[in-house]
């Protein structure tokens, strides 16, 4: 059943919730594109509610940030592999809704919104990581079009999406100023790619495009405008990074509320030991902070403010450097039990530790705030 986009935020996390609740989330292989998965999130409404324009029969348009991180923030508090799944479609598709043609939205996104192809976003290279607008992945000109040389690697879903947006070198030596995107379905002759194995098992590997033949209908936005499409895309999406975070930190939260409560040691419950009441109290008072964050940064994008770049980055930093913190600190709480494999706690210590680094560092994220103080 799709969700239908009037009704109220409350109503709609206890949707996410209650739709996250009913998939099948029997985990795949790891590494690799859950395609089942993926069908299952088609099948609840839940990655519709990510491309309205599919539930509603209108044109494909994005979704309001606020929903964005509704969405990932309730998700990520059932299935955290359900939310990447959700999320990576969006973060694949988006440039093509914000910024491709009417063909490109009318081909991908559909499909994309019904879980049965997966989007991938192809922006880090080996040599251009943090420094993205030092990319090298070459665009030549070759007859009407040009031809792709070069690699991209840590891309999430590759090397099993069916399609990629790829940011290519059109003008080098202009750094931002001379990137082109491209929409690369994944069959064409040239693009070969191998997965990569990480701490959790998040789709992800490396690709290699050897004379990858692109032309005009492949661009997506104006060429050598290509680094505003990953921005663009980046600024809505980074916000929902924290929002993933605030999801992960809430669940680790509870667990250690409810296991603090029943635990008995010293003649009564950890809980009732002040130094643990005031950890639990510290990491109750950051998850909040970290949703404030999060849905003001949410808002000023859906206001269209003026300080989308400076709020999604104070956003993104504060919330997964909390949710760190609180799954730390869950952990701890815990004792040996929180280390044993399958624990919610050991997956979500795995699971914690990468939304620091992707769509951009703290360390990054930090410079953008102070550019625009
Ligand atoms: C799970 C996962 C999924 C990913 N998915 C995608 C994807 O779908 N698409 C995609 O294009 N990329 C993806 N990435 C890549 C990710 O965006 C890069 O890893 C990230 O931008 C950092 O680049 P790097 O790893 O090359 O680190 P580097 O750029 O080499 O930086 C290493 C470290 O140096 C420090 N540093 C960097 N810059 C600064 C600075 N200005 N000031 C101070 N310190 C600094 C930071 O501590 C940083 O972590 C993914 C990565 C991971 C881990």
């Amino acid at each position: 059943m799709a969700f239908q986009p009037h009704d109220d935020d409350h109503e709609f996390a206890r949707w996410v919730t209650d739709r996250a609740a009913e998939l099948d989330t029997t985990p795949g292989e790891p590494g690799r594109v859950d395609r089942a998965l993926l069908q299952g999130l088609g099948e609840s409404g839940l990655l519709s509610a990510l491309f309205p324009g599919t539930v509603d029969d209108g044109p494909p348009r994005e979704a309001p940030a606020t929903r964005l991180c509704l969405l990932r923030e309730h998700l990520a508090g059932v299935d955290t592999h359900a939310e990447t799944a959700l999320a990576l479609q969006g973060l694949g598709t988006y440039p093509l809704l914000q910024s491709g043609t009417d063909r490109q939205r009318k081909r991908w996104v559909p499909e994309a919104a019904a879980g049965r192809a997966v989007a991938a976003f192809a922006l880090t290279e080996p040599e251009a990581g943090s420094d993205a607008a030092a990319l090298e992945l070459r665009a030549e000109p070759s007859g009407d079009g040009w031809r792709l040389h070069g690699e991209k690697t840590w891309i999430s879903n590759a090397p099993d999406a069916d399609f990629y947006t790829v940011f290519a070198r059109t003008t080098p030596g202009t750094r931002s100023r001379g990137v082109t995107a491209f929409c690369v379905p994944a069959d064409r002759p040239g693009l070969s790619g191998e997965p990569l194995e990480m701490l959790s098992p998040h789709a992800l590997g490396h690709l290699v495009f050897d004379g990858v033949e692109v032309g005009s209908d492949d661009l997506v936005g104006a060429p050598d405008e290509g680094f505003s499409v990953a921005m663009r895309t980046l600024d809505l999406f980074r916000p929902s990074v924290g929002a993933f975070a605030v999801g992960m930190a809430r669940a680790a939260l509870a667990a250690a509320k409810e296991h603090t409560a029943g635990r008995r040691a010293f003649g009564g419950t950890l809980a009732a030991l002040q130094t643990v009441s005031h950890t639990l109290a510290e990491m109750a008072t950051r998850t909040e902070a970290a949703r404030l964050l999060v849905y003001a940064a949410a808002e000023e994008y859906d206001s269209g403010g003026p300080d989308v770049t400076l709020k999604a980055a104070m956003a993104k930093l504060f919330a997964t450097e909390t949710a760190q913190y609180v799954v730390d600190s869950a952990v701890q709480l815990h004792g040996a039990r929180a280390l044993h494999r399958g624990h919610l706690l050991e997956h979500l210590y795995r699971e914690v530790r990468a939304p620091r680094i992707y769509e951009g560092a703290s360390e990054v994220q930090r410079q953008i705030i102070a550019r625009h103080m």
